[in-house]
């Protein structure tokens, strides 16, 4: 096997140097993320932010909010998040009602238990297969669990192997075994790899046409160097 030039832990710091240290621009809490991820279509940080930031200001985001809203009025307020407001404003309610009675209206308190059990309890929230139950395991502070974003499971793959697998679900596997084995199993180790990780995805090392000559970690990445003559 080729020998790493740099760590995980050391090329998450060269990602830092040139990022900076990153902040969620999401919601961290169970409930807020669900509903924010529901603001916006097709779902991005901006589209689920400007939903969201409508909705907060029209209507608020509580579950007595959402559910006291009629159907026409929320999916009007979701319009600047994007397409399919209608379909939307139906998760948003269907949400928060299963919030309201299944949860006693505290998603994050109903949380516990078992991770198997409370990953099942999120995935049968629409829109959320495992990589979205891990990300709000992650960022709601329940198991610090090595979620990967979905725009940088890639990155590992391309820096480590030299390859990149058509297959989302093995590769989403195989970026999270390795931030299991190299970043400790802590919330704000876990989270700053996700994080750094998805700037780099998004900016630099983007899933078409990766801007090589100008990423920070090229040293280290596999990729990179079987691209070189
Ligand atoms: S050198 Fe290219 S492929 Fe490797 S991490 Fe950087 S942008 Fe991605």
């Amino acid at each position: 096997m080729r020998k790493r030039a740099f760590t995980l832990l050391k090329l998450l710091d060269k990602l830092e140097s040139r990022y900076g240290a990153q902040d969620p621009c999401w919601p961290t809490d169970p409930y807020e993320f669900l509903i924010w991820w529901h603001c916006g279509y097709p779902a991005s940080d901006f589209a689920c932010t400007k939903g969201w930031e409508s909705l907060n200001r029209e209507i608020g985001t509580a579950p007595r909010h959402i559910l006291d809203a009629s159907h026409s009025r929320l999916a009007d307020v979701l319009k600047p998040g994007g397409m399919i407001p209608e379909l939307r404003a139906m998760r948003l309610q269907e949400i928060a009602a299963r919030v309201k009675d299944e949860f006693g209206g505290d998603l994050r308190s109903g949380l516990s238990g078992p991770i198997a059990k409370v990953r099942k309890a999120l995935k049968t929230f629409p829109g959320i297969a495992d990589p979205g139950a891990d990300r709000i395991l992650l960022f709601g502070s329940i198991v610090p669990v090595a979620a990967v974003p979905s725009n940088g499971t890639h990155v590992l793959e391309r820096i480590h192997h030299a390859r990149e697998r058509e297959n989302y679900g093995v590769q989403y596997r195989e970026a999270q075994a390795a931030i299991e084995a190299e970043v400790p199993e802590k919330f704000d180790a876990r989270c700053r790899a996700y994080l750094l990780l998805k700037r780099h995805g998004q900016e630099i090392c983007k899933r078409a046409k990766p801007k090589c000559a100008d990423c920070p970690v090229s040293g280290g990445c596999a990729f990179f160097t079987a691209q070189r003559p």
